[in-house]
């Protein structure tokens, strides 16, 4: 079954390249016309940087309105991208194609699979580090394990074997919304503040009383939402997560300081949505949420 990797960046490319090393059928799905001869003209290969050796790996690339029907589909664009990026593609997906979605915090998910009823959209969480070094150049952090779910059917699909003769550590897991909202919720309470503060995340550790209040509020979210599971020990993992990675500038940091657009409203605005959807009282996650945005609208980025 050939593989489609709709969103060429930093992820899309590590997953291309390491089903092609594979010997795997892969098709690269860009934005346009205009990418597409962009790939071309640069040799039609992704370069894939482990370890410091630059490899390139010849990928087959296209647009979306090719004919060929797509079965099997990994989704690698932004979150606030996908939607759009897949409904380009409904006239092509195969009746109970495997569609995995590797964005980020929770909302764009839903809003995929309500498009595409007809197909299994399989929810990814992933802990694995990418960086765009120049179009078509990756490079791989080096480690890390994407867990792959499905909410409505426990049943593994085939897929996972060409995961696993790629060598992408992967588990299959029941529990995949459990995961997403785990993450989700640390990432709130370490993100935001450290775009307010201006600090690596480990600079947080001086703001250990804002931090213990969110996870308190996050812990009581999760519990309403249906998640005991993900709200255990929230904060204790919240820091210990801090201590690990006190050195690195958080992805929404990187993102603001690049003055890219962020994927807020999928990770601290899909929480204080919930949160009012489910009447519970956060006040101090719904004021970083409006500080925050009130900082992304005074460097001229967009809020939603
Ligand atoms: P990225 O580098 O910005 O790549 C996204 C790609 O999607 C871009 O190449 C963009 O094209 C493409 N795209 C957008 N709309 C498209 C469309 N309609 N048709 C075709 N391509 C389209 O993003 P990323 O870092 O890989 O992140 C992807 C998701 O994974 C995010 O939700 C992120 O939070 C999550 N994630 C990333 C990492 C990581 O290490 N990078 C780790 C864990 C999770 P252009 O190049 O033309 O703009």
């Amino acid at each position: 079954v050939i593989w489609h990797v709709l969103g060429a960046g930093s992820l899309g490319c590590l997953w291309a390249t390491r089903l092609r090393r594979a010997g795997l059928p892969v098709r690269l799905i860009l934005r346009d016309a205009e990418r597409l001869a962009a790939y071309r003209a640069n040799g039609g290969c992704v370069t894939l940087i482990e370890n410091a050796l630059p490899q390139a790996y010849p990928v087959d690339a296209q647009t979306a309105d090719r004919q060929e029907p797509v079965e099997r589909l990994l989704v690698a664009c932004k979150a606030y991208d996908a939607e759009q990026a897949v409904a380009q593609l409904i006239p092509r997906l195969a009746k109970g194609a495997d569609v995995i979605l590797l964005q980020n915090g929770l909302g764009s998910q839903d809003a995929v699979a309500a498009r595409i009823p007809d197909a299994r959209c399989l929810f990814a969480s992933s802990t694995e580090g990418a960086f765009r070094e120049s179009d078509w150049c990756v490079r791989f952090a080096g480690h890390g394990f994407t867990w792959l779910g499905d909410a409505a059917n426990p049943v593994a699909p085939l897929l996972l074997k060409d995961l696993h003769d790629s060598g992408i550590p992967h588990e299959w897991t029941p529990d995949i919304l459990s995961r997403l909202w785990r993450k989700l919720a640390i990432n709130c309470a370490i993100n935001p503040l450290t775009v307010l503060h201006d600090c690596r995340n480990g600079g947080l550790l001086e703001h250990g009383g804002e931090v213990a209040t969110l996870c308190a509020e996050l812990t009581q979210l999760l519990e309403r939402c249906g998640q005991p599971a993900a709200a255990l020990d929230l904060q204790s993992e919240v820091l210990r997560v801090i201590n690990a990675t006190a050195a690195n500038y958080a992805s929404m940091h990187q993102d603001v300081a690049n003055r890219r657009r962020t994927e807020i409203r999928y990770l601290l605005g899909y929480a204080c949505a919930e949160a009012v959807r489910h009447r519970c009282p956060t006040p101090h996650l719904q004021h970083l949420q409006t500080r925050l945005t009130a900082h992304l609208a005074s460097k001229g980025l967009r809020t939603d």
